[in-house]
């Protein structure tokens, strides 16, 4: 595991309608307008049946220095923006890229997460979204520090080309078509 101290995250209680008990495992994860709130399809570990919640919860960024700050998808936007300039990225791209960062961040249910989580979660959308911007972001992110580097990373994305991931206009999220 790659951050091993990651795995003692505190989830919220949920007590299942029809048992009471109190485990349920999280099978679907949706955020709602701007992240106050989220959707949830549970199912009960103890009879196995399935039911909906509507939790509010602010998901939580784990600075380096310990403190703790709301999710922003701002804060995501604004920390790519660099690594997009001069690329066909705009701002439905980047509003896209943000929720899709935050929809994998709150999958599994934490309500914490470290500042790298949000870095690591980034990458994959990001390379979707743009090589060359993924390329600048990962190496200031991942600390490249020489060709070698660079040449490495570019042999992982010839090596495994990406999928061109692109989500139609009409399945994105209607809170960001404002
Ligand atoms: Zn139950």
């Amino acid at each position: 595991m790659l951050f091993p101290h990651l795995a003692k995250k505190e989830k919220p209680l949920v007590i299942c309608p029809f048992c009471r008990f109190d485990d349920s495992r999280v099978i679907d994860s949706r955020p709602t307008d701007e992240g106050n709130q989220i959707r949830r399809r549970r199912e009960c570990t103890s009879c196995g049946r399935r039911f909906n919640t509507a939790e509010s919860s602010i998901l939580l960024v784990i600075k380096r220095s310990g403190a703790t700050e709301p999710f922003s998808r701002e804060k995501v936007i604004s920390g790519v923006r660099k690594a997009c300039q001069g690329r066909p990225v705009n701002d439905d791209d980047l509003a896209l890229l943000a929720q899709r960062v935050e929809e994998s961040l709150r999958l599994d249910g934490a309500a914490e997460v470290e500042a790298q989580e949000v870095g690591l979660a980034l990458l994959a959308p990001l390379r979707e979204l743009d090589e060359v911007a993924y390329l600048r972001y990962a190496s200031v992110y991942r600390n490249f520090a020489s060709l070698e580097d660079f040449e490495a990373e570019i042999a992982l994305l010839r090596a495994e080309p990406s999928r061109n991931f692109k989500v139609p206009k009409d399945s994105r999220n209607q809170a960001l078509i404002k």
